[in-house]
């Protein structure tokens, strides 16, 4: 391992302990030349995935890139990094260990989707308005309306009672479904 600091190839590992639950192993290195400390982290790579992207480029999967979109859209929000790593960690094993060499960049975006929106709801749009491609408010409202009644849908205890008081609030027939999202507004019908 080169040493960021002067460039030296020879480092001494001090110590190695498995972290993320044996995930990974973190190594504390020390240059052999200019003596600076540095900290690797060595992951299993159980197989190379590679990201179909829209336009049909490939490009090898990358954890950074996966974590960057996903930090951008927790920016000041009550997520701790720990939980960051968790989902991220997570996200990242799923992938490899779908026994696939490839994945849609569409793919990707839905699971991630879906675990945003068990983190939190702001992060989840955020998420969803960059991946889905939002060009404008109405954009946002379509999507909110379908997140909101998708949420009203689970049957919790207390959307069953909603049921019951609210009848005509969750008759299937106004249900924004993703069939008729494309639906301009809910002014013309
Ligand atoms: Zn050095």
């Amino acid at each position: 391992m080169r040493c960021p600091f002067c460039g030296f190839m020879e480092t001494q590992v001090k110590d190695s302990r498995p972290i993320e639950e044996g995930v990974s192993i973190r190594r504390r290195r020390v240059c052999l030349n200019c003596q600076s400390r540095f900290t690797t982290t060595e992951r299993i790579q159980l197989c190379e995935l590679s990201v179909v992207k829209k336009e049909g480029r490939r490009e090898l999967f990358s954890r950074e890139k996966l974590a960057r979109s996903i930090y951008t859209a927790v920016r000041k929000r009550p997520v701790s990094p720990e939980q960051l790593e968790r989902v991220i960690n997570a996200l990242q094993h799923r992938l490899e260990t779908m026994g696939e060499s490839e994945i849609t960049s569409q793919n990707i975006g839905e699971m991630v989707m879906e675990v945003l929106n068990n983190l939190d709801p702001i992060a989840y749009i955020r998420f969803a308005s960059v991946y889905k491609e939002f060009k404008e408010a109405q954009d946002f409202q379509e999507f909110i309306g379908i997140h909101l009644d998708a949420s009203l849908n689970k049957d919790t205890k207390k959307t069953m009672k909603e049921k019951q008081k609210y009848p005509t609030l969750f008759s299937p027939d106004d249900k924004m479904t993703p069939e008729n999202k494309k639906k301009p507004n809910l002014m013309e019908s």
